[in-house]
């Protein structure tokens, strides 16, 4: 798509969170009579209507209606919003063109692209690919399911704003993958694949698919980066002409003591000292490697790169420590939202854990926690919707305990921590249930221990 062709062409944005806003902004700046429609009615926007109204020619809540999309030269859709959705579908029947916000903003990018996707570790490993590249010298733009949409890299590009980004580093989900046809990843990161998402897509493979994507339109120029172990992600990459790198045991990139050994195929060796890396767990330093591969990849010198893997922070919400009574320490893994991210959280620890779980479950299968939280969970106490089916699962692997608020489970969490243990929430489910979102969540967690040491001082 060129970025002139949306010149009086009529553009209906479908979903209007952080991505659907950023589409219509450049939609707008394309020359596009801008629509704007989301399911939800006027009440869930309160206070934000004039900022639509200013945005778009027309906005339509409460519902999708047939005849506006039908009108439409194009529809853009956010990530939140499934494809699957009966106006959506009826739309594609009746052969319309139906996109999602990235692809929109890949029309007007013309920079290298590294492409960051996974069931989890992404914004990690793309924060972390972005910080490496930047300790390195290089003008990078990050993005992308990140919370900064495409969208805005287009509309800094479009008006040439500051020292242009060279690179972008951009985190995708298998929801932005499947309606972003034209992306051409240059490195092309699949970090690893567990079960999510089983509520959007029917089947897992369906979902792998979508997770495939990352390597359409990739040439034997450009590289893949994947797990060595494994062989459902190794099958897909196999089908590209792109070159392959892995990490992880055995693989290209990979941990010998403290330093981080890289040999990539065709490229000089190098090795990265990384006592100083901060992040706590196995799983954060397989997102190293893969960050360090791409950065390598990207053309990054290996003694810049070790200076930023040094002064890298823990992310928000991320096995984040987030405080310290009578000796025991609370972490924060709100961002956890599924079994596999909570085995990992679980197995960073080297002391006993009282764990905090639960919230809206996702249709993932809670069997697969109990050997992970046998090994290191001293009790689980039990949050939201999902704590009947956890408590089911997890019956007699440890002491469970139900909770009807965070506030009551981290004051349970202190007592049956001290002296020795830590506090952990890392809830393997979504959070919609009690929160808005898990960064609500994760906000909500570290107040309460904040309130709870301001009361023990
Ligand atoms: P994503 O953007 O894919 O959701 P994040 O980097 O935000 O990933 O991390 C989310 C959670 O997933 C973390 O809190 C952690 O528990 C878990 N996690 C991170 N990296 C990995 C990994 N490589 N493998 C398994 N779990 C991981």
């Amino acid at each position: 798509m060129s970025t002139h062709s949306l010149a009086s062409q009529s553009v209906l944005i479908v979903g209007l969170a952080r991505s659907g806003l950023a589409a219509a902004r450049l939609a707008r700046r394309l020359g596009a009579r801008v629509l704007l429609s989301d399911s939800r009615g006027p009440e869930a926007f309160a206070g934000r209507l004039d900022e639509f109204e200013a945005l778009a020619d027309r906005v339509e809540l409460g519902g999708h209606r047939d005849e506006t999309l039908a009108q439409s030269d194009l529809i853009v859709v956010s990530p939140g919003v499934p494809l699957s959705i009966a106006p959506l579908r009826r739309a594609l029947e009746r052969g319309q063109r139906v996109i999602g916000e990235v692809e929109l903003a890949l029309g007007c990018i013309d920079l290298p692209l590294i492409a960051i996707t996974g069931t989890n570790g992404k914004t990690t490993s793309a924060a972390l690919c972005a910080h490496l590249l930047r300790a390195a010298g290089r003008r990078v733009f990050l993005g992308g399911n990140i919370g900064n949409p495409l969208s805005n890299l287009a509309l800094e590009l479009l008006e040439r704003r500051g020292e242009a980004p060279r690179l972008a580093v951009v985190e995708l989900s298998s929801f932005q993958l499947e309606s972003a046809p034209s992306l051409h990843a240059r490195v092309a990161v699949w970090l690893n694949l567990g079960d999510d998402h089983l509520d959007r897509y029917a089947r897992p493979e369906d979902y792998a698919a979508a997770k495939a994507r990352l390597f359409a339109n990739q040439t034997s120029e450009d590289w893949i980066v994947i797990p060595a172990d494994d062989a459902r992600i190794a099958a897909h990459a196999a089908k590209s002409p792109a070159r392959i790198a892995t990490f992880g045991p055995g693989g290209d990139l990979r941990m010998e003591h403290d330093r981080l050994r890289c040999n990539l195929p065709g490229r000089d060796q190098c090795e990265i000292d990384i006592t100083s890396w901060r992040l706590l767990g196995a799983h954060n330093r397989l997102n190293l490697e893969a960050a360090v591969g791409c950065a390598l990849l990207a053309g990054a010198d290996s003694e810049a790169l070790a200076a930023g893997v040094a002064d890298f922070a823990p992310l928000p919400h991320r096995l984040e420590p987030v405080g310290e009574i009578r000796g025991v320490r609370f972490y924060n893994d709100s961002k956890a939202t599924t079994p596999d991210s909570l085995i990992a959280a679980v197995r960073s620890f080297e002391e006993p854990l009282v764990l905090i779980a639960g919230g809206r479950g996702k249709g993932a299968d809670f069997s697969v926690l109990r050997e992970a939280v046998a090994e290191r969970a001293r009790a689980v106490l039990l949050i939201g919707e999902a704590a009947d089916e956890l408590q089911h699962v997890l019956q007699g692997v440890t002491r469970l305990e139900r909770c009807d608020t965070l506030e009551q489970a981290v004051r349970l969490g202190l007592e049956l921590a001290a002296p020795d243990a830590s506090v952990l929430l890392s809830p393997a489910c979504a959070s919609f249930d009690m929160f808005d979102d898990y960064e609500h969540r994760g906000r909500s967690f570290t107040a309460a221990v904040r309130t709870l040491a301001g009361g023990e001082a």
